[in-house]
């Protein structure tokens, strides 16, 4: 018998046991499916599955609860699939093999799947449990969610009828949340004629390196570098005052990353080959003067290297290199109503300028989808001024906080009463489930919550036991004390 079986509460911990015990890595649902129907059927509850794969479960109001409002609570049902190298398991057939160490659950060199089994185990254990107290009760248990959301983009209208909805994954216990950024992936490109290089000119790449890059989401606040922008202040002087020509730029691999590495090729007459030198090095001493304390040292240096053939004509190198220095880039506002908060930013991720084609990639979120719009359009501004034909694609809603929600303020009451503590009430920069299916579903009241978790997406994932019992807790009488129709 696994040891987290004998976990508290023991409800939870068994339908999370169950749920390791059944392969769910991202783009593999039948037998999770399956699981969740059986389970379903033999507790008596009303499931189905839906068109894209969701599973839906109905319970209705105990008595006495009826003039609640509806409550869907949501979670997803696949996992990230990792394994440390050493450790042999195939997703698609073994189970987890769980084990407790010290305050954590965590699984045998591979993801434990808390992120969310602990939030499906959480439905299971309330859906089950004939003797809580709550109104009309749905589940909408999505599939596909750590690969790209499809679960809750194929969402149909109507399927749902509650009012209110709690996704139970967030990962911290404690923390509400009660927002999300929405996203669109700005690209901008042009096409052009490269020139042959001067016969005479040298060439060397110039390479940026060691930046620590991050989240475009969750670190864009941490104000550190973005080495496609520092390259451009480098560019832009050494065109001005070493002549320098651009043949080559390559910058970023990751849309959703801020850029940590960037290089470029360039070709100037020799006699100026010390003066640009002298002009990395001096780039790199402020670089590293400006970001010490964000970033560990900075690389910047140049190299010799065999003379291209061609590269880019002097008035489309001069507008691109303009257009990728004066592009917004970076957090644009903070969220008014709450205090730290990013609400609108824009990541200048990818830049490559190569074989007549320049492309340059941006994410831009927010969870205010006019503030969305407006970064957005003013990238377009921007690119469009160099000659660029920019395209928008990709645009998901973000999920705009609202302070005055009737189901967080009861459920900040509740937390106090239970806990004596005030939850911390917070605001994701980057997507999440709810994001979509308010979108769809508009009008609901959401709130995220859940236990703690740490290293959600590496094979060091684990779940602190202590604040499962308390997760779970609050969950109950958030469902107990549920606000009433109006
Ligand atoms: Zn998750």
């Amino acid at each position: 018998m696994s040891t987290i079986l004998s976990l508290a509460p023991q409800n939870v911990w068994k339908h999370f046991y169950g749920l390791t015990q059944v392969p769910r890595p991202s783009g593999f649902m039948g037998p999770v499916q399956e699981f969740l129907l059986q389970f379903a059927k033999e507790a008596g509850i009303e499931a189905f599955k839906d068109e894209v794969g969701n599973i839906i479960m109905r319970k209705p109001a105990t008595p006495g609860m009826e003039d609640c409002k509806g409550v869907i609570l949501q979670a997803h049902m696949d996992m990230v699939p990792q394994k440390n190298n050493d450790t042999v398991h195939d997703f698609e057939k073994d189970p987890l093999e769980t084990y407790v160490d010290g305050e954590w659950v965590k699984a045998k060199g591979t993801t434990l799947g808390a992120d969310n089994g602990m939030g499906v185990a959480a439905i299971m254990a309330v859906m089950e449990d004939k003797t809580l107290k709550h109104g009309a009760l749905e589940a909408l248990i999505t599939v596909d969610e750590e690969t790209g959301m499809y679960g809750a983009f194929g969402l149909k209208p109507g399927t749902l009828h509650g009012e209110i909805l709690l996704n139970l994954d967030s990962e911290e216990e404690g923390e509400l949340y009660i927002g999300c950024a929405g996203g669109v992936d700005v690209t901008a490109t042009l096409q052009y004629k490269e020139v042959e290089t001067n016969p005479s000119h040298i060439a060397m790449k110039v390479s940026l390196k060691g930046l620590r890059g991050g989240h475009s989401g969750l670190e864009i606040n941490q104000g550190r570098a973005n080495a496609n922008k520092l390259m451009a202040r480098f560019v832009r002087e050494a065109i001005t005052t070493c002549n320098a020509r651009l043949a080559t730029w390559c910058g970023g691999n990751m849309r959703n990353a801020i850029p940590r590495e960037a290089d470029v090729v360039l070709t100037l007459p020799a006699q100026d080959e010390e003066k640009l030198q002298t002009l990395v090095k001096r780039c790199e001493d402020l670089f590293n003067e400006e970001y010490h304390a964000l970033e560990t040292p900075i690389s910047f240096k140049a190299e010799c290297v065999e003379r291209p053939a061609m590269e880019t004509p002097e008035e489309i190198q001069d507008n691109l290199v303009d257009a990728i220095y004066a592009c917004q880039d970076g957090i644009c506002r903070m969220i008014p109503t709450i205090p730290d908060t990013v609400e609108t930013s824009s990541n200048l991720s990818i830049v490559t300028i190569t074989e007549g084609k320049a492309q340059f990639s941006l994410l831009v979120r927010s969870s205010s989808e006019s503030m969305k719009k407006y970064r957005a359009l003013s990238l377009e501004s921007c690119f469009s001024m160099a000659g660029m034909k920019v395209e928008m694609s990709g645009s998901y809603s973000g999920w705009n906080p609202d302070v005055e929600s009737p189901i967080l303020k009861a459920m900040v009451k509740s937390y106090e009463e239970q806990f004596g503590a005030e939850p911390a009430v917070k605001v994701v920069h980057a997507g999440l489930e709810c994001g979509i299916i308010g979108s769809i579903v508009p009008g609901l009241d959401m709130i995220s919550f859940g236990p703690t978790l740490r290293s959600h997406q590496s094979p060091d994932e684990r779940v602190l036991i202590s604040s499962v019992q308390k997760f779970y807790d609050f969950l109950t009488a958030t469902l107990a004390n549920t606000p009433k129709k109006v």
